[in-house]
């Protein structure tokens, strides 16, 4: 039987770590080659400097390491994306249609590439917001991922590529900082909770999006990488839901734990991305098409982010190199943390 063997583009940002750890547990760590523009110093197991826009590169290094499945992670997200307009559509089109194409050219098993509920707009549900809404995305970042997800489908009709695709809402997670998306307030919140007892945040108290914990994130790639290829009937990208709240909720959920915990709110521009976005998603396709169920409420999520950064912070006791993206992914660096 043919060996997967796994390439993550973008493994060093907020859903490439998590998921190149869930990858590598399930196939086994030298089956899981991670792949970032930068020379990693912390991966533990095969990795590579790429960057995805070079294609040559992209297609020597599916051939000689005999990749079978690629999950592509590296873009420029909303906010950033809003900041770098021509950069975030290079990096998110081009990237993609490297990709399509080396698996078109190399016939790969499958692809993975995750869209946003940035491809929702002003004139789209904002309640429930349905599989195919009035979709108007206003950002550049929406409007690469509405593109992006029809050139999947345009690749799986006409190239045979078996690519797949998931809407995220705005994820949350502790092992690693947010990469500049509008909803990065609901990962920055927990580390000033501990650091400072305040946060300043970036949003409205009753802005309320879609959120979900990278562990139903990561749970939810595998499930839909490993759905049989006939069950799936959505071959843009399918709609996925888990929690919804506001900041207001979500500070409320901390004092419980942090009494002392204070939020002031100070909206920027990325309110007004936030304005254009659903409420909440429905994910009838995901449920029915390959068995979606979300396990993480936002009281789970609160209780074992709290959990998981105070360890984190016990257990670095000396000075770590990790990854810190700030808020734009263009003048990414690895950087020393302290935590
Ligand atoms: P991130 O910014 O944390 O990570 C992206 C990674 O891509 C970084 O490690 C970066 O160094 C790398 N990268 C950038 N340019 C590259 C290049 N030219 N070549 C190779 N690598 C490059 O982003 P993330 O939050 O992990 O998001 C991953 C994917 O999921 C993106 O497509 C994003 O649009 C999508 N998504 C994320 C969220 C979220 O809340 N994080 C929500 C919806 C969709």
């Amino acid at each position: 039987m043919k060996k997967d063997i796994i390439l993550v583009i973008g493994s060093c940002g907020q859903i490439g770590t998590e998921l190149t750890a869930g990858l590598r547990e399930k196939y086994g760590t030298l089956n899981v080659i991670g792949a970032d523009k930068f020379t990693d110093l912390t991966d533990d197991g095969p990795y590579h400097q790429l960057d995805v826009l070079n294609m040559g590169a992209l297609a020597d290094l599916v051939r000689r390491e005999k990749v079978t499945q690629i999950y592509l992670l590296a873009a420029m997200l909303s906010a950033s994306g809003e900041r770098n307009i021509h950069a975030a559509w290079q990096l998110n089109m081009d990237g993609l249609l490297n990709v399509l194409k080396v698996a078109a050219a190399q016939r790969l098993d499958k692809v993975f590439w995750p869209s946003s509920i940035a491809v929702f707009g002003p004139s789209s549900a904002k309640h429930l917001c349905p599989q195919e809404p009035q979709s108007e995305p206003n950002t550049v970042y929406g409007i690469s991922k509405r593109a992006g997800e029809y050139w999947c489908k345009y690749y799986f009709e006409k190239h045979n590529v078996d690519v797949r695709s998931i809407r995220f809402p705005g994820l949350i997670s502790y092992a690693t900082k947010p990469g500049g998306g509008t909803t990065d307030y609901a990962v920055h919140i927990f580390h000033e909770a501990l650091e400072k007892g305040q946060y300043d945040c970036f949003l409205k108290e009753d802005a309320s999006l879609p959120m979900m914990y990278m562990k139903d994130a990561v749970r939810a790639t595998l499930q839909l990488m490993d759905a049989p290829k006939e069950k799936l009937r959505i071959r843009t990208s399918y709609n996925l839901s888990a929690t919804n709240f506001a900041p207001c909720d979500l500070s409320a959920e901390i004092k419980k734990h942090l009494p002392d915990f204070t939020i002031s709110y100070n909206p920027d521009y990325r309110q007004a991305i936030a304005e254009a976005w659903p409420a909440s998603i429905n994910d009838l396709y995901a449920r029915q098409d390959w068995n979606w169920e979300p396990q993480f409420s936002m009281q789970m999520i609160v209780t074992d982010m709290l959990l998981n950064l105070k360890k984190k912070k016990e257990k670095i006791k000396e000075p770590q190199l990790v990854h810190d993206f700030p808020d734009f992914p263009e003048s990414n660096s690895l950087t020393t943390m302290y935590y």
